[in-house]
């Protein structure tokens, strides 16, 4: 049946990624939607040419007003990086995430569309269990400086679940853990970017604190195929649910990953960790498989490979 699909965010890395996807299906039209902060619409320049395909230039901290019935709203804007949410633009990234829930909740109720929610495994904070399971409710700093985007999206969590019970809006909503892979800007400063980009330009790799924290890192293709078995999930089904891959390393054995594919000689350098920084992050994704019949199929070194090639072909 033909939708019309509306993806905020969608010059992102994962929206860009998303309306690839997407678009394969010919019985979708993508309205792609971003302000172009952190994304690019470079990254969906070949998709401008189709007819099912239309970019919208606007921040969702104002209001939107489509003439087109949409069908589905996958909410994914708002900037993700560290550096790129921090600082100067914390307020902007609680408003992102707030007034930008607030105003496409409102749209899919007067369209009386499904509606998906990207969340976060920073919704969890400094976890005190670990692995993370959807029912674990977080240890996040709330005047801290990572808590502009933690409780930012905490609180879109909690705008989904109110329009649910007050209005029946039809919700979803997903909780994202590290994501990588091709269309990742160079310069956002994650951290599998940095370390590729610094290692196919022959600098030393930057390790943030000792190295010792983990984080768990799934390819883009397949938190792509998640987030499109959730919004085609069972009605009853509003999550939250995981999305992430379950394989967990440290930052210094991701260094070391980094550098036996691409260069062995380079040295790493220690800077101080930032304030905040969550010391270990792996997602139970029991959840997902059970309701979504979900789990990745990337694993990292194969992932690297691509992501690799990507910003190879870039850089
Ligand atoms: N990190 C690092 N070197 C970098 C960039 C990040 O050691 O050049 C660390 C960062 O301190 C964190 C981890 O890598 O512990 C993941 O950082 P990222 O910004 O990719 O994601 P997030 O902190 O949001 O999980």
């Amino acid at each position: 049946m033909a939708k019309t699909i509306l993806i905020t965010g969608g010059t992102g890395f994962i929206g860009s990624n998303l309306c690839k996807k997407l678009i394969q299906d010919e019985n979708n039209r993508i309205i792609s939607l971003d302000n172009n902060y952190t994304g690019s619409i470079q990254n969906v320049q070949e998709l401008l040419d189709n007819p099912r395909f239309t970019f919208v230039e606007h921040d969702v901290i104002e209001p939107l007003e489509i003439e087109e019935k949409i069908d589905e709203i996958y909410n994914l804007a708002c900037p993700a990086s560290p550096p790129a949410y921090q600082g100067e633009r914390a307020i902007f990234t609680t408003k992102t995430c707030v007034y930008g829930a607030i105003n496409m909740l409102e749209l899919a109720r007067n369209n009386n569309a499904k509606i998906l929610q990207t969340s976060t495994s920073e919704v969890y904070g400094e976890p005190l269990v670990h692995p993370q399971t959807e029912t674990y409710r977080g240890n996040v700093n709330p005047i801290g400086i990572r808590a502009c985007y933690d409780e930012g999206k905490r609180t879109a969590e909690s705008l989904f679940f109110d329009y649910n019970r007050i209005y029946g809006t039809k919700i979803k909503v997903v909780r994202i853990f590290n994501t990588y892979g091709p269309l990742m800007d160079s310069k956002d400063g994650r951290v599998v970017s940095n370390f590729i980009c610094q290692a196919l330009q022959s600098k030393n790799l930057t390790i943030y604190g000792d190295g010792s924290q983990t984080r768990s890192f799934c390819y883009v293709d397949d938190t792509v195929e998640a987030l499109i078995k959730m919004m085609a999930s069972d009605n009853n089904f509003f999550g939250p649910v995981n999305i992430g891959n379950p394989s967990e390393f440290t930052i210094s054995e991701l260094a070391e990953l980094v550098r036996e594919k691409i260069n062995k000689n380079l040295s790493l350098i220690y800077e101080p960790l930032p304030a905040d920084d969550p010391t270990q992050r792996r997602p139970d994704i029991t959840l997902a498989k059970e309701k979504l019949n979900w789990e990745p199929k990337v694993q990292l070194a194969e992932g690297l490979d691509k992501t690799i090639a990507y910003f190879a072909s870039k850089l």
